[in-house]
C-alpha cells in the first residue's frame, strides 16, 4: 500500500509555491488534518528556497522532489545538483546561516525539523544537497 510521485521544476523562486501545493495535494489521500498540512507545506518551502538561493545560488537549474506514501507516512526528498554543504551539522544549527547580508534568519533547517517527524541531510561540496524529511 505505497504510492509515489515525482515533480521536477525549474529554480525559479515562483515555483516555489507551485512545489508547496503540488505536495500538499498528494497528502490529501492520507486525510491529514489543517495543521499537518501546513507543516508539510512549511518545511517544503525552506527546503526548496534553500535549493533556490544556496543550492543553485539563484542560476536555473532543476529541483526534484520525490514523494512517498507509505501507511499513515509520507517521506518528502527535495533534491538540488547545486554547490553542496561542507559542513551539514554547522548548516542544521539553529540561527546559522552563510548568507547574513541577504537577512537570511538562519532558521529554514530549524522550521524543517520542527514541523516535521525526522530531517535528514545529504550533501556534499559540489555535488548538491538533498534533504530527506519524514511525517
Ligand atoms: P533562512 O532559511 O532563515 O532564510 P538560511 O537559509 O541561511 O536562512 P537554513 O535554511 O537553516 O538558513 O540553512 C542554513 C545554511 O545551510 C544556509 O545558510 C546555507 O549555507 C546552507 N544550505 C541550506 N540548504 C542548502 C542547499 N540546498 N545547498 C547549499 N547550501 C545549503
Ligand atoms: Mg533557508
Amino acid at each position: 500500500n505505497t504510492n509515489e510521485m515525482e515533480i521536477i521544476f525549474d529554480s525559479h523562486s515562483s515555483n516555489e509555491g507551485f512545489a508547496r501545493v503540488s505536495v500538499a495535494a498528494f497528502l490529501t489521500q492520507l486525510n491529514p488534518t489543517v495543521e499537518e498540512v501546513a507543516d508539510v507545506k512549511t518545511a517544503i518551502s525552506e527546503a526548496v528556497t534553500n535549493a533556490v538561493i544556496h543550492g543553485y545560488e539563484n542560476e536555473i537549474h532543476k529541483v526534484s522532489i520525490r514523494c512517498r506514501i507509505e501507511g499513515q507516512q509520507i517521506t518528502v526528498e527535495v533534491k538540488d545538483n547545486g554547490v553542496g554543504i561542507e559542513d551539514v551539522e554547522q548548516a542544521m544549527t539553529p540561527l546559522y546561516t552563510s548568507k547574513p547580508e541577504l537577512e537570511r534568519s538562519g532558521m529554514g533547517f530549524a522550521f524543517m525539523e520542527a514541523f516535521m517527524d525526522s530531517v535528514e541531510v545529504e550533501s556534499a561540496p559540489g555535488e548538491g544537497t538533498t534533504v530527506r524529511m519524514k511525517k
